[in-house]
């Protein structure tokens, strides 16, 4: 299960608001992007969601049950870093197993879990390398592994394509898509990108200034843009 709902969620910096109350809801399953320019506030409502960051106000569930003062490790979410939040002088396999070494699942779960993420991240022939010894791709895998084998209740992902090169981020787009299917968890995923916005969500959840400026599927936005920015970002005909 991974049904996260936001009840009047707000966020200040000092005396600045960065995110004024917001209510949002994120389906079991659905693949939601948040969308906006740089300094719109995804990151922070990411974090806020992965307790990364304490609310200034409002609730947070997560299948119901108030998550607003769990900690990050108590949420069941797995955040995905860019790749080079890997450590370096670990194998592939000790940086898969990292999370769960913390969280002190036995020894055997451990390996199965980590031959079932490596399997479905074509990962299997690199388990022994180091991160130094693949290319941004297969680093971004690894990443990607590293949650997964937290069996999360839902992914998030700040701009994990970033450091890519463009070709390579199509096929990771791709394979995050593939991946999204095939696991039927929720991901939350951030980007400044419009196309990754329109071509990887199930739902848009457009950002301008910490506001939701609208909600919708790709063709709801394309067809129906609420106001100009939204029109404007997403390429909406209007
Ligand atoms: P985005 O991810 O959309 O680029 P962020 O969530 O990183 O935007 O930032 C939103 C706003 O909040 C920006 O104006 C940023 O400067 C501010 N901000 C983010 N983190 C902090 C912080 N720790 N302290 C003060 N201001 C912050
Ligand atoms: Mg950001």
């Amino acid at each position: 299960m991974g049904r996260i709902t936001l009840e009047k969620v707000e966020k200040r910096f000092g005396d600045v608001e960065v995110i004024p109350p917001l209510d949002l809801t994120i389906e079991d399953g659905e693949f939601v992007v948040f969308v906006g320019p740089s300094g719109c506030g995804k990151s922070t409502l990411l974090r806020l969601i992965a307790g990364l960051e304490d609310v200034s106000g409002g609730e947070i569930r997560i299948d119901g049950e108030p998550a607003t003062d769990l900690p990050p490790a108590k949420r069941r979410l797995a955040m995905v870093f860019q790749s080079y939040a890997l450590y370096p002088h670990m194998s592939v396999r000790k940086n898969i197993a990292f999370p769960m070494k913390m969280a002190k699942v036995p020894e055997d779960e451990q390996k199965r879990r980590i031959d079932n993420a490596a399997r479905a991240l074509n990962l299997t022939d690199y388990l022994d390398r180091r991160p130094g010894q693949l290319s941004g791709g297969q680093r971004q895998r690894v990443a990607i592994g590293r949650a997964i084998v937290r069996e999360p209740a839902a992914f998030l992902f700040d701009e994990p394509l970033s450091n890519l090169d463009a070709a390579l981020r199509v096929g990771m787009r791709l394979e995050i898509s593939e991946l999204h299917s095939r696991l039927e968890t929720t991901m939350v995923y951030v980007t400044h990108d419009q196309v990754e916005a329109m071509t990887m969500a199930d739902k848009i959840v457009v950002l301008r200034a910490g506001n939701i400026e609208q909600v919708g599927s790709p063709l709801e936005l394309y067809r129906q843009p609420r106001n100009l920015f939204v029109a404007g970002f997403i390429g909406s005909p209007k």
